[in-house]
């Protein structure tokens, strides 16, 4: 091994220690592409909306639906204002559903070319894409970022619901705490989640070590590996799940189930039966263990939860 080879992979191992630097290089390929997809429906979303708003005060006398929306004070502007927000947020779902710009989806590809071909080579092999299952499998795990991020998506609009509903029934407290000049947390919250950069990141995030377990997982099952265990870098940021399975056998049988349970839910076009499958769960200190080897056996794999960085290895790691 020359010097320079050597200190290349002693570089990777403290690496290692934080996040996998492969997956990190495929979410910064894929990133951008999201964000710009998202950044594109949101705008087409509120063009639309304004659009509609338009139309409206072309039937109204005056320019009611301005004045309605910019006055305070007005007992129906609420519930206006909500109105226009649900509305603004169904169609940037719409907006949403249509894939990512076919330009762009050969990265995407190349992005999980590589997450499946760098998670086979971090268990000493190499995930042979040749195969059936391996043919499959790209396919699947594109489908799995756009249900990820539409679950997500899912989700965000409950909470928008939410706020929402909140403006209308707290109008009183509300508009005290408007007068009183105090920041408006539904309006921050509001703001926040039609931004969603933070849940994109999140999705992603999930969606880029899922890749990368499938791709360690598949090409050690192909290698002959007879068990598989789970290992996690156990720092300050391990969570007391991941301290619980650190070490832990997963049987090559179940792995190979909640692969074949993934590439049918992936395919399946339902966000909701994609984490029914592979649920991420983060729980409480003080969670007992029953409730963590339950989870454990219904996802089998890492990722268990947002920004999990548990990986499978062939080998059974130091407890
Ligand atoms: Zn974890």
């Amino acid at each position: 091994m020359t010097l320079y080879r050597a200190a290349h992979a002693a570089l990777k191992l403290l690496l290692w220690k934080e996040d996998v630097p492969d997956v990190e290089a495929a979410k910064r390929i894929v990133e951008p592409l999201v964000r710009r997809h998202w950044d594109l429906a949101v705008k087409t979303a509120v063009l639309e909306v304004l659009g509609r708003l338009e139309r409206m005060e072309d039937r109204l006398p005056t320019n009611e639906v301005d004045a309605v929306a910019l006055q305070r004070s007005d007992p129906d502007r609420d519930d206006l204002i909500a109105a226009l927000v649900l509305s603004l947020f169904l169609v940037i779902e719409r907006n949403l559903k249509v894939p990512i710009p076919f330009r762009k989806a050969a990265l995407v590809r190349d992005a999980i070319n590589g997450l499946l071909l760098d998670g086979g080579k971090s268990v000493g092999s190499i995930f042979p894409l040749s195969s059936t299952r391996g043919v499959q499998l790209p396919g699947a795990v594109e489908d799995d970022l756009h249900l990820m991020l539409h679950g997500r998506l899912i989700t965000r609009r409950r909470e928008i619901e939410n706020i929402l509903r909140r403006m209308i029934t707290e109008k009183p407290q509300r508009r005290a705490a408007l007068k009183s000049g105090e920041p408006d947390e539904l309006t921050t919250k509001l703001t926040e989640i039609l931004d969603g950069r933070k849940w994109q990141s999140a999705a992603m995030d999930q969606w880029a070590y899922r890749a990368f377990a499938l791709g360690a997982a598949l090409s050690a099952i192909e290698a002959g590996a007879g068990t598989l265990y789970v290992w996690n870098p156990r720092d300050d940021r391990t969570t007391p799940f991941c301290r619980w399975v650190h070490g832990r056998v997963i049987a090559v049988g179940d792995a190979k189930r909640q692969i074949d349970r993934y590439l049918v839910a992936a395919s399946s076009g339902s966000a909701q039966t994609l984490m029914d499958v592979w649920p991420l769960v983060s729980f409480p200190n003080g969670t007992p263990e029953a409730k963590f080897g339950t989870h454990f056996r219904i996802t089998v794999l890492p990722p268990y939860h947002n920004g999990c960085r548990s990986l499978v290895k062939t080998t059974p790691p130091v407890l």
